[in-house]
């Protein structure tokens, strides 16, 4: 009884003046489909237009990344506190390419989710299984270290409000989603590791993303697999016609 997600990541790719008019596009046909819960990320900028364009409707807004102080002398980074006070619910922690080109570690999205958690944020924590595995026990390591770090701290009761998504590096962008069995043998994986972290009451209450090349044709196939949640969309998701479908495809 987890409710499935779609979440659209824009990642730099739109502007102000598009955003408004792609939220508009996608309200209507989206109340088709109430069992998904439809969420947006936007870069910075985009936010207060974002949040604007969505109220009334039953889209959630989210941002693709944030500092994890509240106040202070960091130029450039963005606040939770202003994420919060802006009406934005959602924010991507720990991308693939924010560790990669940013390089964002474990620990700073550790700090990270914790704020997000303290200003009533969800944080979709993404675990991005950058280098090529060599075998399953190799990919199990990988996404399990990662769970175990981005979380450490967190209680019981809070963890459960996490979104964590599984976005294999080779898969994103690049055309070639993951297989659904070898997503779900992933997903099973970070499930079973929150089991082991806390129990099976917060393994069952966590949504598990997958993301990497999600588009309107492969989505059911992933969707059906029992340990995903939702999906995370890139590329995909910039057309707001696919978004609705992906939703369709949810439902
Ligand atoms: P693509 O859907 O473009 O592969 O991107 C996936 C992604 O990184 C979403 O966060």
């Amino acid at each position: 009884n987890r409710r499935p997600l779609v979440i659209a990541n824009w990642k730099m790719n739109k502007l102000p003046s598009e955003s408004s008019a792609y939220i508009q596009k996608i309200a209507n046909p989206l109340r088709r489909y109430p069992d998904v819960i439809p969420v947006l990320a936007g870069q910075d900028v985009l936010l207060p237009a974002m949040v604007e364009a969505a109220k009334q409707t039953d889209i959630s807004i989210g941002a693709e990344n944030m500092y994890w102080q509240d106040r202070g002398a960091f130029t450039g980074e963005t606040s939770p506190a202003a994420l919060e006070d802006l009406g934005v619910t959602y924010v991507i922690i720990g991308h693939s390419e924010r560790r990669n080109y940013f390089r964002e570690t474990d620990e700073k999205v550790n700090l990270k989710a914790q704020a997000a958690l303290q200003h009533n944020l969800i944080p979709i924590i993404a675990i991005d299984e950058a280098i090529k595995p060599k075998d399953d026990n190799d990919r199990s390591h990988w996404v399990v270290n990662e769970v175990i770090e981005s979380l450490e701290g967190i209680s019981a009761e809070v963890a459960k409000s996490v979104i964590i998504a599984y976005e294999p590096t080779a898969s994103i962008g690049s055309g070639q989603a993951m297989t659904p069995a070898l997503a779900q043998f992933s997903l099973r994986r970070i499930r079973l590791t929150l089991a082991d972290m806390y129990d099976w009451d917060v393994a069952n209450a966590v949504r598990i993303m997958y993301g990497g090349s999600v588009k309107p044709e492969n989505a059911y196939e992933l969707m059906i697999q029992d340990d995903i949640d939702g999906v995370l969309v890139g590329d995909s998701a910039l057309d707001p016609d696919n978004f609705i479908e992906l939703c369709q495809v949810a439902n």
